[in-house]
């Protein structure tokens, strides 16, 4: 029987860089749930899609298609066949993301594809609404977040280092508007599930967060077992 791991937060946490080793260190599958989200927004930008008029929606929806493979073990993800892994980063797809994915027509699109790879691997995979809504009967929940002012730092640390120049309180209003969003919004908002371990990121090193990870796996593993 397959194990699943769900690990839920909000932006900034960590989740994708923890994610991702801890799922290497198990071998399972990562899967990141936002990037596919984030292919979608990417497809409404291309087309000018005002995400607003349903009809509109609805008739750029049906000519996205999202897929994603794995390549050297690391997920890519595509938008109607082309690799968007990289385009997809943007603050502008970012923003674009967090609009678009508060729709239930634009989450219907994903939620299959999500439960279909949970069926057939184990898989480690991360987002909003996992332990929630897309596996409520996960082997392990993890509910992963940080004080909003750690997740900018790590936010502006990150993108000084790739060159690119946005002040701190630009970094820290864009977050806390995004949480908002993504709390409040009706459709699968973001919230810890009630069985779900919340680990507090803050004061602790990436290494340090996959070890309890990886901690809680082996133990619910065995506890499985004994079952
Ligand atoms: O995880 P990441 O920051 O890449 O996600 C981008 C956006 O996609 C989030 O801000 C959120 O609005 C949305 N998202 C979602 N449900 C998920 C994963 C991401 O609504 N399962």
């Amino acid at each position: 029987m397959n194990f699943n791991i769900a690990i839920d937060g909000p932006a900034g946490a960590g989740k994708s860089t923890i994610a991702k080793r801890a799922a290497k260190e198990l071998s399972f599958i990562y899967v990141d749930t936002g990037a596919m989200y984030r292919a979608i927004a990417l497809g409404l930008l291309r087309k000018g899609t005002d995400i607003e008029d349903e009809d509109v929606l609805k008739a750029a929806l049906d000519n996205i298609e999202v897929g994603i493979r794995y390549v050297d073990g690391e997920q890519r993800v595509y938008l109607n066949g082309e690799d968007v892994s990289s385009q997809i980063r943007t603050e502008m797809v970012s923003d674009m993301t967090s609009r678009s994915s508060a729709i239930p027509m634009v989450r219907a699109k994903l939620t299959d594809l999500q439960r279909d790879l949970a069926r057939r691997e184990d898989v480690l995979m991360d987002g909003r609404d996992i332990g929630t809504m897309i596996l409520p009967d996960a082997d392990l929940k993890i509910f992963l977040t940080a004080s909003v002012e750690t997740r900018a730092r790590r936010r502006f640390l990150e993108q000084e280092q790739n060159g690119d120049s946005c002040s701190l309180e630009e970094i820290e209003k864009d977050i806390r508007e995004r949480d908002f969003r993504d709390s409040h919004r009706q459709t699968a908002p973001l919230r810890q599930a009630e069985d779900a371990v919340r680990i507090d990121s803050s004061d602790m090193t990436i290494e340090e967060v996959v070890e309890e990870i990886l901690r809680l796996v082996y133990e619910r593993r065995a506890r499985r077992e004994n079952r």
